[in-house]
């Protein structure tokens, strides 16, 4: 009898992480899926970036460089509508998820696709970090850190170089 109470009170926890855990996705209004990158990967050579980027695009995408905070584009952008990808325009994140991170740069709780970004973990500088990079043509975006808001906690830290915003 002990037992099966154990067992009870086992599967009562379990069954009410799982519920947390469903709690968690948000439903944006703007359905994901519209977003979904069905395109192939772009791949160029870095003499091809360099014709189609920007120097300082080619120095955070390519690179993998950071603008300076508070000097980007869009890190006080209020407007509402679609962040794509500088290099190869693939939707990113919308100003839905977008919130005021005090850090200088554009940040998001979640990306508009899980399937249109990649992370890559980031050993560089001494410590360790999670990079984001567009899934398409795996250019350089910023890194996602565990201290973001609700619904998800996270906070993707994205610089406005790597970014072209389309306004809805
Ligand atoms: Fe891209």
């Amino acid at each position: 009898m002990k037992l099966f109470s154990v067992f009870t009170i086992l599967w009562v926890i379990i069954i009410s992480c799982s519920v947390g855990e469903e709690q968690n996705v948000t439903t944006l209004s703007i359905h994901s899926s519209d977003f979904f990158a069905d395109t192939n990967q772009v791949i160029k050579t870095n003499e091809e970036w360099r014709k189609i980027l920007t120097s300082e695009q080619y120095y955070v995408l390519r690179e993998k460089g950071t603008e300076r905070s508070f000097a980007g584009e869009y890190w006080d952008n209020h407007r509402s509508g679609v962040y794509n990808c500088a290099a190869c325009s693939t939707p990113l994140f919308s100003s839905e998820t977008k919130f005021k991170s005090g850090t200088g740069w554009p940040s998001f709780f979640q990306p508009i696709n899980m399937k249109n970004v990649n992370e890559i973990i980031d050993n560089s500088n001494g410590w360790t970090r999670t990079e984001v990079v567009c899934a398409v043509c795996e250019g350089h975006l910023g890194h996602v850190f565990n201290d973001g808001p609700k619904p998800t906690g996270l906070r993707y830290c994205i610089n406005s170089v790597s970014l072209k915003f389309e306004e809805k």
